[in-house]
């Protein structure tokens, strides 16, 4: 009886990598080169490291011209040799296929290699692999190997012997497969983790649950990796792709956690298709993946998963980035820890409007943070006055109140709103409303929510403030409805952002500003978005000439740099607030005074606003000229544009990492429109070159549809 221990998995061990080009098992036999391609650019010279040496053993090529069973039957028997010969000799299997036909024979081999003692199996796959030559609609062996292994099929597949017992299986990433394959993996008590399972309880959680399962009474464990696991997007180069499938990046990062794990018996990866990963972004994903398990990643792919890990692990789980670990930024460009550049079609949400690393502003916050930044409110300081003066000259409103974020500076307007309805309009104590658009963004404090129509805004943070109401958006006639005696103020936005770049009709804010000013009700206009240049006037509400009765500025105003906000308002409206009422010790602080200052002088003496409205008509128009079953519809204003992309045919999210894959950043809203807001400091030919990578993406994508259809 050999001892078990001998093959746990330690950084000692060396790996030995087999290579089974088979393509037999699938339709398509563009896989059967994929072990040629990563043997050829050196994936074993990639995976050794100081402690562990990684050497291709051989390549197990499946022979003649007989037919298709006979020769998977032949080339699992040789694959299950050279695999328990590895494990014997003391070295760590690694088994690169060819189509998945190849597990037959690498986990019979490491089943040999520890006597038949139980073997645990995490079998990771979109399919699942659990057709036999009776049940099997296209006769494809890569759809049977699980059921073979399970003991369950032809007696030529599966020489009579069960080498997996199912309570020892888990499957991850289900989500394309037959009826009867579920029902036999059901009916033997497999446990299969469906995607849906996953994106509710996330991979690192299902890996865990699973980890148990192939663990409990085992001598050891193996990894199954069919390459269509992940999401085509993130791993083209997959004979069976199918939509929405597991992260690439996560999968990265999950399965790191079973580097060195002692359990871990061998390793196998399927389906690498090199016909079909054009960029060969899965090559890198086959590459990752190997490095994470084996622990030999290269430094740079190792420093972004432990940022992204790091992240996750110690960060609350608010946001869903998008995989990239950005380290610089100098104008319009980004670049990750890798030196990768990007074009930033996101400009933190219009917040890097000046680009980043703007020298003037750079030079004043360097500057005046050796001077003085932060005194609080308590004192007077030089530079906060002329920031305020600048603001007021450049909008034409009397007074301003500094903040810092930008729902510090809507819920300053919400405040002075209620106060201005009491003390000047007269509306009983605590009975002031506020009325506020269907798909609104203004923040996200507790009472901020209360105004919005997203349920996720909402869901669990209740009870919500009382005293808004909704009406939909870009509809005046529902305003002259809904105004009451009570009604304080109508808050806006000229262009809504975050609903998905919505431009109202033509004509909408003037006619409100008339309404609200027959009503005597205030007409806040929330410019954080959308002012500063944007939409390509200074303030958005320009281009229908209104002024309103307050404005609340942010992003851009800090910039690029800090957090500044403002709310700008009349004397009627900000005489309400007396010493005490309101205020934020940060707020209006010389450093963020200074470089707001400077940002006020940059937008106008670099022309910004003229050059958005200007360099935003042409893009709008080359987009709108781009034709593909995708798009549903292109608008904007100025350098602020929405793409919406049709949920039937893909998400905005896909194009994004797509875009993302070709040096473009940009993030989606909703789910359904890709935002295209460059800093307005970018050049024509920026956005020649960002329009070309915009085409590629919709025809890449295009093609694929049609040929998963
Ligand atoms: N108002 C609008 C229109 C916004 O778009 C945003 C942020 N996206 C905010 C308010 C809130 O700004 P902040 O995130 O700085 O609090």
């Amino acid at each position: 009886m050999l001892s078990l221990r001998r093959f746990q998995n330690e950084r000692r061990r060396d790996i030995a990598i087999i290579g089974v080009a088979s393509g037999i098992g699938a339709p398509d036999t563009g896989c059967s080169d994929g072990p040629g391609v990563l043997k050829a650019i050196g994936i074993a010279e990639k995976l050794s490291s100081v402690e562990r040496h990684a050497r291709w053993t051989t390549t197990i090529s499946p022979a003649g011209d007989r037919d298709k069973i006979t020769v998977v039957v032949e080339c699992a028997a040789r694959t299950a040799s050279a695999v328990s010969s590895a494990m014997i000799l003391g070295d760590f299997p690694v088994v690169i296929g060819g189509d998945h036909s190849c597990a037959i024979g690498t986990w019979r081999g490491v089943s040999q290699a520890i006597a038949d003692e139980p073997l645990g199996m995490l079998w990771v796959d979109a399919h699942l692999d659990s057709h036999t030559l009776e049940t099997s609609h296209s006769g494809a062996l890569h759809g049977m190997p699980l059921a073979c292994l399970l003991g369950v099929g032809s007696k030529m597949l599966t020489n009579g012997r069960q080498v997996l017992r199912p309570h020892h299986v888990a499957v991850i990433g289900a989500r394309s497969f037959e009826p009867d394959e579920y029902a036999l993996l059901r009916g033997l008590g497999v446990r299969v983790f469906f995607m849906e399972e996953i994106a509710q309880r996330g991979l690192e959680d299902v890996l865990q649950e699973a980890l148990t399962i192939v663990q409990r009474g085992t001598a050891g464990f193996g990894i199954s990796l069919d390459l269509d696991a992940i999401d085509p997007n993130d791993a083209p180069g997959v004979s069976t792709p199918s939509p929405s499938g597991l992260r690439a990046t996560e999968l990265v990062s999950a399965l790191a956690r079973l580097r060195d794990h002692p359990g871990l018996l061998a390793l196998e990866i399927a389906e690498y298709d090199p016909y079909r990963d054009e960029d060969g972004k899965t090559l890198r994903v086959v590459t990752d993946l190997l490095a994470a398990v084996l622990g030999t990643r290269d430094l740079a792919t190792e420093s972004k998963m432990a940022m992204v890990a790091l992240e996750r692990r110690y960060g609350a789980h608010n946001y869903d980035p998008l995989p990239v670990v950005l380290v610089k930024g100098k104008g319009v460009y980004l670049w990750d820890e890798q030196g990768r550049r990007y074009l930033d079609m996101m400009s933190a949400y219009s917040a890097v409007s000046l680009g980043h690393a703007h020298p003037r502003i750079v030079e004043v916050l360097t500057r005046q943070a050796h001077e003085l930044a932060v005194t609080s409110r308590a004192f007077h300081n030089n530079r906060l006055p002329r920031l305020l003066q600048r603001l007021c000259e450049l909008t034409g409103f009397d007074q301003a109140l500094p903040v810092n974020t930008g729902l510090e500076a809507v819920e300053t307007a919400l405040k002075a709103a209620r106060k201005w309805a009491y003390q000047v309009k007269g509306v009983p104590a605590d009975c002031a409303e506020i009325i506020a658009c269907e798909g609104n963004f203004h923040g996200r404090s507790t009472t901020i929510i209360a105004m919005s129509s997203e349920p996720q805004y909402k869901d669990g943070f209740g009870p919500f403030a009382p005293g808004f109401q909704r009406i939909p958006y870009g509809d005046s006639v529902a305003l002259a409805r809904a105004i009451t005696p009570r009604t304080a103020a109508f808050l806006v936005e000229p262009v809504q952002g975050e609903a998905g770049i919505i431009v109202p009709p033509h004509g909408y804010l003037a006619e409100c500003a008339r309404i609200c000013r027959s009503r005597n009700v205030l007409l806040i206009c929330d410019e954080v978005q959308t002012g500063l240049g944007r939409t390509g006037k200074f303030l958005a509400c320009e281009h229908e000439d209104v002024h309103p009765d307050g404005v609340i500025l942010g992003k851009a105003l800090g910039g690029g740099m800090l957090p500044v906000s403002a709310f700008l308002a009349t004397h009627e409206v900000m005489q309400v607030f007396k010493p005490g009422d309101h205020g934020s010790t940060f707020g209006g602080n010389p450093l963020a005074a200074a470089v707001a200052l400077e940002a006020l002088s940059v937008i106008v003496e670099e022309r910004l606003a003229e050059r958005s409205a200007k360099l935003g008509r042409y893009l709008l128009s080359e987009l709108r000229c781009i034709r593909s079953p995708l798009i549903r519809d292109v608008r904007g204003l100025g350098l602020f544009i929405g793409v919406e992309i049709d949920p039937a045919h893909a998400t905005a999210r896909q194009v994004c990492d797509r875009l993302m894959a070709r040096g473009i950043l940009s993030k989606d809203t909703h789910g359904t429109v890709v935002r295209f807001a460059p800093p307005l400091i970018v050049t024509r030919e920026q956005l020649n070159w960002a329009l070309q990578q915009i085409r590629h993406v919709f025809s890449d994508l295009d093609r694929e549809l049609r040929w998963v259809a």
